[in-house]
């Protein structure tokens, strides 16, 4: 496999860019820009066929101003130290943005999960926490699932970590309800991509009700920003993709019977009743909303200029480059960025681990309508600044999640 560049690129572009615009010395952004802690770790695994596996595994904490580090873990083939420290850095915006009071960090695995046993994954989850568990902790970095990892990988991890620090609940988001997560953290994310829609269709009078929209990939993100679309704002999901290639229906695709076809035969591909398409040609299909939420770098100068949707969505992380963005302004296809419309997941991360530290929990309504308001308050302050300062919303948003941490660094005397 090979990987697509400009992941980094991407997030030193929309820096510098919010970096300018707000007059920020040389000093200040160094300061923000230099992740505060980097860990490599080569994990050893024993394999089911009895051979040893040395895998290659980061974490990198890049704020921890504004709170303890926070971010995902993600296992795929395509993880190098680049992508993490990117994605690291998102999440100390996003969390600015959002408000909530952590800060970034990421974790990766070089691994293909896809071609590994549960068995394999758990001893690799374990001992990838055995090398990592000195710079976690609940007020110290908090991770999360990203691609690849779920709810069973972080209860290995809590266990793991607990086993060594004694029972600490908080010291990881998105478990099992069982284990001390929150209701409607699994659905989380996809449903803050619902509320940033909502806010979209409110500030454009875009009427969502039949409103086409396209989604690519189709994993926990991408399937619940789906199903939620369709049941609570009336929306018709044309096409969806996966890694294997996409489905297309313009009357709207029947998102539980997709979802069955996609768990029973690993991929949305050969679904009865929708044509088949490339994920280029997802990209490009005739909607109303796009929604990138499967990996980074899609929508490049290559794919933009075929894309036809009037806004675009963010729910992956970093899937708009430079270039791409410079083609949706001169489109006028308006993009709610991904550090704003992906923050629904670390917003319930944040209202899991208040949970937990107080051993307390909230009913999935209460969860979901408090993670409405979050959402639907990061939006409209975005929206305002990029509105007063005539700039892009993901301009606006860079711009006001800097301005938050400078703020929080300068406080503690930095
Ligand atoms: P996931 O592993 O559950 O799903 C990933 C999906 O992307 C799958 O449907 C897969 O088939 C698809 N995919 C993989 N490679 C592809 C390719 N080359 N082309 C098209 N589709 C491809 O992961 P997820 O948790 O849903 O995360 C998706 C995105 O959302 C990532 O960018 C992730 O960083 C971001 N994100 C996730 C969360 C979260 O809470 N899980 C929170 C914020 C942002």
């Amino acid at each position: 496999m090979t990987k697509p560049p400009g992941c980094k690129a991407i997030i030193d572009s929309n820096f510098a860019l919010a970096c300018d615009r707000l007059g920020l010395d040389e000093e200040l952004r160094s300061l923000l820009k230099t992740p505060h802690r980097e860990l490599r770790v080569e994990v050893p695994v024993r394999m089911d066929d009895g051979k040893l596996k040395i895998f290659v595994a980061y974490r990198v904490q890049h704020s921890g101003v504004r709170g303890p580090h926070k971010g995902g873990i993600r296992y795929h083939p395509l993880v190098d130290y680049e992508e993490v420290l990117a994605l690291a850095e998102a999440m100390t915006w996003k969390t600015a943005i959002a408000n909530i009071p952590f800060g970034g960090a990421k974790g990766g695995i070089n691994c293909d999960p896809k071609t590994m046993s549960p068995r394999e994954l758990e001893r690799l989850t374990r001992a990838f926490t055995a090398r990592i568990h000195l710079i976690l902790g609940p007020f110290r970095d908090v991770p999360a699932p990203d691609v690849n990892t779920n709810a069973q990988v972080m209860a290995w991890i809590m266990d793991e970590y607990s086993s060594r620090h004694g029972y600490t609940p908080a010291c990881v988001t998105g478990k099992p309800v069982e284990l001390g997560g929150s209701k409607g953290r699994e659905a989380a994310t996809g449903r803050g991509v619902l509320y940033a829609v909502q806010s979209l269709a409110r500030e454009k009078n875009l009427t969502l009700d039949s409103a086409r929209v396209a989604i690519q990939g189709f994993g926990n993100v991408g399937s619940h920003a789906a199903r939620l679309l369709v049941e609570e704002a009336g929306c018709r999901i044309v096409g969806v993709s996966g890694s294997k290639g996409g489905v297309f229906n313009p009357e709207g695709l029947p998102v539980p019977e997709l979802l069955k076809h996609t768990r029973e035969s690993g991929s949305v591909t050969g679904f009865r009743d929708a044509d088949g398409i490339s994920n280029d040609e997802l990209l490009a299909l005739d909607c109303d909303i796009l929604i990138p939420a499967a990996l980074e770098c899609v929508l490049t100068g290559q794919t933009a200029p075929s894309v036809r949707a009037r806004f675009i969505v963010e729910a992956a992380n970093l899937p708009t480059t430079p270039e791409a963005d410079q083609i949706f302004a001169e489109q006028r296809i308006f993009v709610v960025p991904d550090v704003l419309a992906s923050a629904g997941g670390v917003i319930v991360s944040y209202f899991e681990w208040a949970q937990n530290l107080q051993q307390i929990f909230w009913e999935e309504e209460e969860v979901n309508e408090r993670l409405r308001k979050t959402m639907t308050r990061a939006y409209q302050e975005v929206s305002d600044l990029s509105q007063k300062e005539g700039v892009s919303m993901r301009l606006a948003a860079y711009m006001l999640a800097i301005s938050r941490v400078a703020q929080a660094e300068r406080l503690r005397g930095n």
